[in-house]
């Protein structure tokens, strides 16, 4: 091709370019850019706060009409609050300080077991409250989804906040969840495999989704621990589960199928564990593997006293956790994290003690850096139920 056709080719090829509207898809248009500085300062707020205005307009290199005009909108709407008043200059002149008002909006968490809800609601910092436990047997079937309905929407009908400050309610399973959220994969343990979240949306009048238990035990590991990158959560409950975060992201891998350790066969003579299968991580190192029936308070309230045959089982038992910690750790060389309902009860001397099963196994110099207990131990998988639609609001537009 001659240098001249390449040349007329390139601006045909241009013109169709422009014309089609790529540049205007490109353009920012001013109530974009109003609507993005609304959303800056607010996060900006979130992170820092209380700040004055010049801290704002210093840091994000706005102008001081702008950041005036924003914070009028944010505190008009309840978003921010006056939060007293901090130096502004060498003088010392005071200015007034903002914050965030942290119940602006709620997310509800909800855990379904075979025999229980647990109920609550999160705050825009992470803050839980209202937290309720009902009795209520799991079952496949429409009565059990309208009665479970029937029991969210009283709980939200009887918080102080408010229905129109509900963003949305993440319902967890101990199970399976497909990418979008909607459909339970792989539910042996409720029999639950199947379940659209459309017949829960029948009932409920917002936005609703499914969590995997284990996930959002992660998940609000991630929220209370911002320095972790990488690692591998061990949600140790009444049932084992595990998550792999990567990049602060949960990896489901290609089926969905990823970190489902607890399914790991360690001994094919060994229990039943309720996917069918013999001797599965599950039989060994869950909570109910543990207690097999006992009162899982007189069982830890025991083994701190002492008493010689709960601790030989507990010894039994971190010889099991050791081993699969091991095995994931060589193949995955990252930070483990013991939580779920186990994380309460874990002391570092139960850590050490993994550390040194750990050291008969492992071919590798010893190195006792990447086992930890959850920093948040208490209620993790309702909380980290609620979180996705608090951080969809956080990372959001601020429309109302
Ligand atoms: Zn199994």
């Amino acid at each position: 091709m001659s240098f001249l056709k390449r040349y007329l080719t390139e601006v045909k090829s241009k013109e169709k370019y422009y014309t089609e509207g790529h540049i205007m898809k490109n353009s920012i248009t001013p109530g974009q850019i109003s609507q993005n500085n609304l959303k800056l300062i607010y996060q900006y707020i979130y992170k820092n706060g209380p700040v004055s205005q010049q801290d704002i307009a210093f840091d994000l290199r706005l102008s001081r009409p702008t950041i005036k005009t924003k914070i009028e909108e944010l505190e008009s709407r309840g978003l921010i609050r006056k939060d007293g008043q901090i130096a502004s200059d060498l003088a010392g002149r005071k200015a007034a300080a903002y914050s965030i008002d942290p119940e602006y909006r709620f997310a509800i968490g909800v855990e379904i077991l075979k025999t229980q809800v647990k109920l609550l609601r999160v705050d825009l910092i992470g803050r839980s409250s209202c937290r309720t436990v009902l009795d209520l047997a799991y079952e496949n079937s429409d009565l059990y989804v309208t009665a479970l309905c029937g029991e969210i929407n009283r709980f939200i009908d009887s918080l102080p906040s408010g229905k129109d400050r509900i963003l949305g309610i993440g319902l967890s399973f101990p199970g399976l969840v497909n990418a979008d959220a909607t459909e339970i994969l792989y539910g042996n343990i409720l029999d639950c495999t199947g379940l659209n979240i459309a017949t829960f949306r029948r009932h409920l009048s917002f936005p609703c989704r499914f969590l995997h238990d284990a996930d959002a035990a992660a998940d609000s590991e991630l929220w209370t621990s911002p320095e972790l990158t990488d690692f591998l959560y061990l949600n140790i409950s009444v049932h084992l589960g595990a998550s792999v975060i990567h990049n602060r992201k949960i990896v489901s891998g290609l089926h969905g199928y990823s970190a489902t350790i607890e399914h790991i066969q360690i001994d094919p003579k060994g229990k039943l564990c309720y996917c069918g299968k013999r001797g599965c991580t599950e039989t060994f190192c869950s909570l109910s593997a543990l207690l097999d029936g006992d009162d899982e308070e007189t069982f830890f309230r025991e083994l701190r006293a002492g008493n010689a045959a709960v601790r030989k089982r507990w010894k039994k038992y971190l010889h099991y956790t050791a081993l699969v910690i091991n095995n994931m750790h060589l193949l995955y060389d990252t930070v483990f994290v013991l939580g779920g309902y186990m994380a309460v009860h874990l002391l570092e001397e139960d850590i050490e003690q993994l550390y040194d099963e750990i050291s008969k196994m492992t071919p590798f110099p010893e190195v006792r850096d990447y086992i930890r207990i959850s920093k948040m131990p208490k209620h993790s998988i309702t909380i980290g139920a609620a979180l996705p639609y608090i951080r969809e609001f956080l990372e959001g537009e601020l429309i109302d």
